[in-house]
């Protein structure tokens, strides 16, 4: 690899020159956070010269360019990752401590840009960073939001949402690029005029507003391509300064076109609850896909000139879920109304260009708009979205049996709404979805309508993670470890792991591996000192379930465990239980109210837990606030026990699976997403399965015959008696009683199997930490899982949609 820096002495005096040129100061006098700046900002700048030459480079090799569009990117903090992929950390490390600093403390100045819910934004910028390192002209296409997700704090138990001011401190990363600003039309109505015998249509009378680009370089790991990743952030046209209004006291008054514009990118949406319908989500949904295409288009005709028909072999649109779904309607509005282009001729290459991931198939997640809403602000957007429904109806053959109820399923407009999925699959050439399991139930179920008309369009991808980020960079202990007996190929090229098979049978290496999982979950209980005030024990099995709150991923399940085992222990002192902490971190949306609840009931029992001395040196309870990428990279490698017990056929992949399961950490789960992917690689012996399998959920649920009741009936003296615990005050003590979660589970009928899987899933944990003793084995199946894991490299997901999809 070229390095940027060929010395420590040569890096030191540039970095000096930074420092200086910042702040005005000499390094030894300035701040940390002075000290991040200029050093984010030197490398942003170093960066940007190797994105000039890969641009270059690609201009002459006549690239393909694959735009990745997406409303979340959820990149952690850069500076760590970028040392790394450029090949410089230890030298910068070095450096910085012969100066009297320390690497590590400046890079935790970093904010950390919560730009993302959770796993599909974090799957966005790992696809980023393997596009660059595997040398695609990738580009990522996003928002800049002014205030990403909320950052959660917990008062007496609760969720409490604060707005997160990641700008405040500004970004070194970031570049503003108001040349390449475009000019965004809301509403107005459509026009029509004709021009021989074509009827050419546009939209007046629009309130506009500029969408500005903000870039961020993508560095790839080997330092020979750098990309970018493009966000977009919403500004008014021109300033409408009402200097009347001001002098008169109306401030607010005064700068109102200014808020009006920039409330479209203020603030990312939480998803699993309340974004749906909401007006300035759709807005943010059109800024970013039409400047975006209006970009890639304006780079096509730089290249290609007016070619349009050669753009699906230069470019390739990606759409990851929904979200950018009017790219197609927009490709066709541009090629139409402005390059003069016929329907046909514009249908062909919009949808030559475009491809779309499916994430979910939760039914309530699909993406969905009331048609009045839509037309009234995107008229033109609609009318085209109104002719695609009606060709799609009018070339539907209506002479099978299933004809009629294949167009309803199909169908983009239907009972009054836009259905964002169906104009995705219509609009795309290759639907995948991201797991295999997932990919399959689409097949069969959510878009089985589509697959049975065009099958040859579905085809699955199966998620991975950057394994630089969240193993080189996470666990430097165990990733020294590896390199020292396989070399650092597998930086390059995760399969190389599996070269670690061969130390599956030497106790003096199982012996290592385990000491630097022991130094993880010293580092992560320090944090957790700091963070929660608890001290935990690093000789405790740590269990660990981080994600979003959400039923179907069942913290519920996991706390319940945990309170089956206070409650057995207390009965019987003799109960033995292997010494555990039981980790969880996660946000719940803001309106999602049980998800909220559960969070309340996992802080009641940790208060309870953590204070009772009969059972506290033997189990603690530990929420950890504010779950995001930063303190992910910490929780993953400390991690022994991976909690993966979604309901099975409803989580569509999950990725810290493969995080946690590439730390060496023991899977507990259902056959749900890519845990059967996991338990392809490493073997069912190597994890823990338990639960009903998909059929078996399905069968059950055909068959009406679940009833909650009987359940806890035929086991009053566990799960009674949690039931009962829900309300009668004994986890009540931080903020109350737990009713709703009581209700859901028996007046509801327990929509997510929690009961049914139960007794599974205890005694599946039981057995598991049972074996915890015999060190040397459990280092070795922690090894194996490692050795299995590189497949879920981000590369090797990124390779096969560059060859399967788009085809660069
Ligand atoms: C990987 C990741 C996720 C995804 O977690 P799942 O368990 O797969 O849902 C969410 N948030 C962050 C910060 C992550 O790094």
């Amino acid at each position: 690899m070229d390095k940027i820096y060929q010395s420590k002495e040569e890096f030191a005096e540039q970095y000096r020159q930074h420092v200086r040129a910042l702040s005005g100061k000499e390094f030894e006098d300035t701040s940390d956070i002075d000290r991040f700046t200029a050093l984010a900002k030197m490398i942003a700048g170093d960066s940007r010269v190797i994105a000039a030459q890969t641009d270059e480079r690609n201009r002459v090799e006549g690239k393909k360019r694959v735009y990745y569009f997406s409303i979340e990117f959820l990149i952690g903090r850069l500076l760590d990752n970028y040392l790394l992929n450029l090949g410089i950390r230890d030298l910068v490390a070095e450096a910085i401590a012969d100066m009297g600093g320390d690497l590590d403390v400046i890079e935790r100045q970093e904010p950390d840009p919560a730009l993302g819910n959770g796993g599909l934004g974090r799957l966005a910028a790992c696809f980023l960073d393997s596009m660059a390192h595997e040398g695609i002209a990738g580009y990522g296409n996003g928002m800049r939001y002014r205030y990403g997700l909320f950052k959660q704090e917990i008062v007496d138990g609760r969720q409490v949402e604060v707005a997160d001011e990641w700008l405040s401190k500004g970004y070194p990363w970031e570049v503003k690029r108001p040349d390449k600003a475009v000019r965004i039309g809301f509403g107005g109505h459509v026009v029509s005029r004709q021009e021989g015998d074509r009827t050419i249509f546009s939209v007046e009378g629009t309130q506009d507003v500029l969408a500005v680009p903000y870039d961020i370089p993508i560095v790839g790991y080997g330092g020979k391509t750098v990309n970018k990743l493009r966000c977009w952030s919403a500004e008014p046209i021109d300033e409408h300064f009402d200097l009347d209004a001001f002098n008169a006291g109306d401030y607010t008054g005064a700068d109102r076109d200014r808020a009006n514009a920039e409330a479209i990118s203020a603030i990312l949406y939480p998803n699993d609850a309340g974004e749906h319908g909401r007006l300035l989500r759709l807005k943010q949904e059109y800024l970013f896909v039409a400047a975006g295409i209006r970009t890639l288009l304006d780079t096509f005709e730089r290249e290609h000139g007016k070619a349009w028909g050669e753009l699906p072999d230069y470019v390739a649109i990606h759409t990851n879920d929904t979200h950018p779904a009017m790219c197609g309607p927009e490709l066709m509005r541009i090629l139409m109304d402005e390059k003069g282009l016929p329907w046909d001729e514009a249908w062909d290459i919009v949808t030559r260009t475009v491809s779309y991931t499916n994430h979910t198939i939760l039914p309530e997640a699909l993406e969905k708009w009331p048609i009045s809403t839509f037309s009234s602000l995107l008229p033109r957007i609609y009318q085209i979205i109104d002719e695609i429904n009606r060709r799609w109806r009018e070339g539907f053959d209506m002479s099978q049996p299933e004809s009629a109820e294949r167009l309803r399923a199909t169908a983009v407009l239907w009972d009054g709404e836009v259905r964002m999925a169906n104009l995705s699959v219509i609009c795309s050439h290759s639907v995948n979805g991201v797991a295999k399991i997932h990919s399959d139930i689409l097949k069969a179920s959510t878009l089985k309508d589509f697959a049975a008309l065009r099958p040859e369009m579905f085809n699955n991808k199966t998620n991975g993670i950057c394994h630089r980020r969240f193993f080189a960079e996470a666990n430097p202990t165990y990733a020294k470890l590896v390199t020292e007996v396989i070399g650092d190929g597998w930086l390059d090229d995760a399969s190389e792991l599996e070269k670690l098979t061969a130390f599956e049978g030497d106790a003096s290496f199982l012996e290592r591996v385990g000491a630097s999982k022991r130094a993880n979950k010293l580092r992560l209980a320090e944090y957790v000192k700091r963070e929660c005030s608890l001290v935990i024990d690093p000789n405790s099995i740590f269990d660990v379930q981080v994600k979003r709150f959400h039923a179907y991923k069942r913290q519920l399940l996991n706390i319940m465990k945990v309170m089956d085992l206070y409650n057995r222990r207390l009965a019987d002192p003799n109960f033995k239980i292997q010494p555990t902490t039981f980790i969880f971190s996660g946000k719940a949306a803001s309106s999602y109210t049980f998800a909220k609840e559960v969070i309340r009931l996992i802080n009641g029992v940790a208060e309870v837990v953590n204070n009772d001395p009969r059972v506290n040196d033997i189990m603690k309870v530990c929420f950890i606030p504010n779950f995001r990428v930063s303190n992910a990279q910490l929780i993953y490698p400390a991690a022994e026990i991976s909690e993966q017990i979604s309901t099975a056929g409803k989580e569509a992949s999950g990725t810290s699976n493969m995080k946690l399961m590439m730390n060496g950490a023991i899977t507990l789960g259902t056959m749900d997403g890519a845990n059967i992917e996991i338990v392809d690689l490493a073997g069912r012996e190597n994890e823990a399965i338990f639960g009903l399998t998909t059929p078996e959920v399905e069968a059950l649920r055909a068959s009406g015959q679940y009833f909650a009741w009987d359940i806890v009936n035929s086991d009053r003296a566990r799960l009674g008696r949690i039931i009962d615990q829900f309300v009668d005050g004994t986890f009540a003590g931080l903020s109350g009683n737990f009713e709703s979660i009581h209700h859901e589970l028996m007046f509801n009928n327990d929509y997510d199997l929690v009961l049914k899987d139960f007794h599974s899933y205890v005694d599946a944990w039981e057995s598991l930490t049972s074996t915890y003793p015999d060190a040397q084995d459990w280092n070795r199946r922690a090894l194996h899982n490692t050795a299995m894991s590189g497949w879920f490299s981000s590369d090797r997901t990124i390779r096969e949609y560059r060859d399967e999809i788009w085809h660069a």
